[in-house]
């Protein structure tokens, strides 16, 4: 029987081992940390401005910050190498290999058959956030973007400004349509799940000034949508729900060089070394004949 016991707070809690383990999924602390209180030059400083998306790049080696310039925002962030886009994010992995909530040191991986880290975390002024009394957590990769499927299914109203369609704007630019947009990291959102095992989403914790930042394992294109909901206080479906347009903030995005010499000894990951036969049996040499 799996031992559990009882929080009293958030409900039943296994005290049970993850699933996941291994050297793989070891990370250097010392060299992230270096990195991350190392010296290093601003690159680019950009807003996104609420209820909008935009799309970047961040070369390998270099550091990305997403800040609350303004006070709380939750943002929906996209992921894909820059070189090959069908390459990108794997929320679901992630989650086993990492964590539902990441934080500082945690991984985010890249989806079949690649599944290498894209990034790194190196700070994240909000880990010492969570659990809260509901059991709440951020930086989410529980759930996904909000798009306006749902939002017509549970309305019966039209709104064109949801994550979904605010990452879809904002790559287009760089030749991708909406079959790349892909379930998402929830920076600075704070989630968990409820006593029935379903999802709940409280007012973003973050205040002006707080910030998210994660190392590029490789060349990236980057996307991040201002989600409608502003920073989450009022529901967007229910009996209670209003548009929470005053609770809606700009997210600033700065990229970083870091000095040359705390990337001594660093190489990209590589792909995964699996060897994609799947059980297939490749052409013997003579059946060419
Ligand atoms: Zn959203």
């Amino acid at each position: 029987m799996t031992p559990v016991r009882t929080t009293g707070r958030s409900g039943p809690v296994a005290d049970f081992p993850a699933a996941y383990q291994g050297p793989a999924l070891a990370v250097d602390r010392a060299f992230y940390t270096g990195l991350a209180e190392g010296p290093r030059e601003l690159v680019e400083r950009f807003e996104v401005p609420i209820r909008s998306g935009r799309a970047w790049t961040v070369p390998r080696g270099h550091l990305c910050r997403l800040v609350t310039v303004d006070g709380p925002q939750v943002g929906d962030l996209n992921l894909w190498n820059a070189a090959d886009p069908r390459e990108r994010l794997w929320a679901s992995r992630t989650r086993q290999l990492q964590r539902a909530h990441v934080s500082t040191f945690d991984r985010l991986w890249s989806n079949l058959p690649f599944l290498r880290p894209l990034v790194t975390i190196t700070a994240d002024t909000l880990e010492g956030y969570g659990p809260d009394e509901h059991g709440g957590r951020v930086h989410d990769l529980l759930g996904t973007r909000c798009d306006p499927y749902v939002n017509r299914m549970l309305t019966g109203e039209d709104f064109d400004f949801h994550c979904h369609s605010n990452l879809v704007r904002a790559i287009l630019p760089y030749g991708l349509t909406e079959f790349d947009v892909h379930d998402v990291l929830n920076v600075f959102q704070c989630t968990g799940l409820n006593n029935e095992d379903r999802y709940f989403m409280k007012a973003c914790p973050a205040r002006q000034g707080d910030h998210f930042e994660f190392f590029a394992e490789l060349d990236l294109l980057c996307a991040l949508s201002t989600c409608p909901g502003g920073d989450l206080s009022v529901p967007l479906w229910g009996p209670d729900a209003r548009d929470p347009l005053d609770t809606c903030h700009p997210i600033g995005v700065e990229v970083y060089r870091p000095a040359p010499e705390l990337l001594d000894g660093w190489r990209p990951p590589e792909r995964a070394a699996y060897r994609n036969l799947h059980g297939l049996r490749p052409p013997r040499e003579g059946n060419a004949r």
